[in-house]
């Protein structure tokens, strides 16, 4: 098989890419691991800043999120008994939408098969070759069959566990990482949420109450980096939970079915360049930034806004200049939207080593939140996200 862009993984990285790609007329053929029921009910995230909305928008991937999205207007912050509220709108004058990653997901691989996109599920890529030459080629295993893939350039959009930063020669990318000693439990719930996105900084640890709809509540606990989700019974995280959110009563926070639970590593990952010869890293295949700041998919869309720019200059003026901007002009966005997630991570986390030092400075730093708009306006700017740039 041959085309012009080969993408490995059907995560939103890869799927915008080959929709802006068509757009721009550029052929591509997706390359998924997983099959398609699989990638569709993956729960991650769901806060969607501007850019992201405005490119389902001119996809024309945007009836169902407009009837079903929920707007996100007001961000709170609970510590010590007061609470911050970020009036977004008046702030920023702008909001995020709240709609499921699995829900794009879903918009995005409906249209791709009724508009004839190459798009091959349970289609484990193993290997990549030729990444300096003319003509990259995938290697892949697929209903048992070893296959290869030609392609013009490859993108790699297979997330932070993926083959094709692998791929690329030792010595050629360099990686920047922090790990954090401590994990996200997250849970789905059958119960309607908190009216607004709301954090807290308590004595006993960071969580975090988000919506996903109406009636469906996004909520998540910081634990132990090696604790077990089975561990915590439905009980033990609806009574931490009231506890941290200073819900003394019981009654604020509304207890439902919990239908999903996962668990999540907090980390920060940056690979640069982004790029090695005809392969280009997309996603979280390139950069991870801790979910606090919920900017990882809006992340991996910029990206490939970027790529799927530069590739259809190329193919329409020969001309490659784009293509090799690529690179430092995401890492720009990059680097700042990971700066503000860690930020928001040491901010609002009880850290285990911290002392009782640094923990004074963390409520004097929320405090000083609490008492200036100023402060807060600079904490809305970069939730609702910065403007897209384009190449
Ligand atoms: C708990 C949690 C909460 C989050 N909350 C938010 C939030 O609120 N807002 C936000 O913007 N971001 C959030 N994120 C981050 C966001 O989910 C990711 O940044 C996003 O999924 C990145 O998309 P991607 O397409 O780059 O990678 P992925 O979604 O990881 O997709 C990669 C795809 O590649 C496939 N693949 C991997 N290896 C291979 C292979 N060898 N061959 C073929 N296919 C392969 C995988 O199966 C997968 O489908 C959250 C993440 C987590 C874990």
């Amino acid at each position: 098989m041959r085309t012009q862009v080969g993408i490995i993984g059907a995560g939103p990285a890869g799927l915008f890419l080959a929709h802006l790609l068509r757009q721009a007329g550029v052929e591509s053929v997706i390359l998924e691991s997983r099959s398609r029921a699989y990638v569709e009910s993956r729960v991650r995230a769901g806060v969607l800043e501007a850019g992201t909305v405005e490119t389902l928008s001119a996809l024309g991937l945007d009836a169902r999120m407009k009837r079903e999205c929920m707007i996100d207007d007001g961000l709170d912050i609970r510590f010590r008994g007061k609470t911050i509220h970020l009036d977004l709108p008046g702030l920023t004058g702008q909001h995020v939408v709240i709609y499921g990653q699995q829900e794009v997901v879903k918009d995005l691989i409906a249209s791709c098969i009724s508009l004839g996109q190459p798009l091959e599920f349970e289609a484990k890529v193993t290997g990549l070759t030729s990444l300096d030459g003319e003509r990259p080629e995938i290697h892949y295993l697929q209903g048992g069959e070893d296959k290869v893939l030609t392609c013009d350039f490859i993108a790699g959009c297979d997330g932070y566990h993926g083959v094709s930063r692998a791929a690329v020669p030792e010595g050629k990318i360099t990686h920047y990482e922090k790990t954090y000693d401590f994990a996200w439990l997250g849970v789905l719930s059958r119960s309607p949420p908190l009216p607004d996105m709301t954090y807290t900084n308590s004595d006993r640890g960071f969580a975090l109450c988000s919506r996903r709809s109406t009636q469906v509540s996004r909520l998540y606990l910081q634990v132990g980096a090696d604790e077990n989700p089975e561990a915590w019974s439905d009980a033990r995280f609806w009574d931490e939970l009231h506890q941290r959110m200073f819900d003394a009563d019981k009654v604020e926070i509304v207890e439902g079915e919990i239908f999903q639970r996962d668990m999540a590593r907090l980390r920060s990952f940056i690979a640069a360049p982004m790029q090695y010869g005809r392969l280009y890293l997309a996603g979280d295949a390139v950069h991870i930034t801790p979910p606090t700041g919920a900017k990882g998919l809006n992340l991996a869309v910029a990206d490939v806004r970027s790529l799927a720019g530069a590739l259809g200059h190329f193919y329409r003026t020969s001309q490659r200049d784009k293509l090799a901007r690529y690179s430092e002009h995401c890492l720009k966005r990059v680097w700042r939207t990971v700066g503000y997630s860690t930020r928001m991570t040491e901010l609002l986390h009880k850290f285990p080593e911290q002392g009782a030092y640094r923990r004074e400075l963390q409520f004097a730093e929320l405090d000083f939140i609490h008492s200036s708009r100023a402060a807060q306006a600079a904490i809305a700017e970069q939730y609702v996200g910065m403007p897209y740039e384009p190449i």
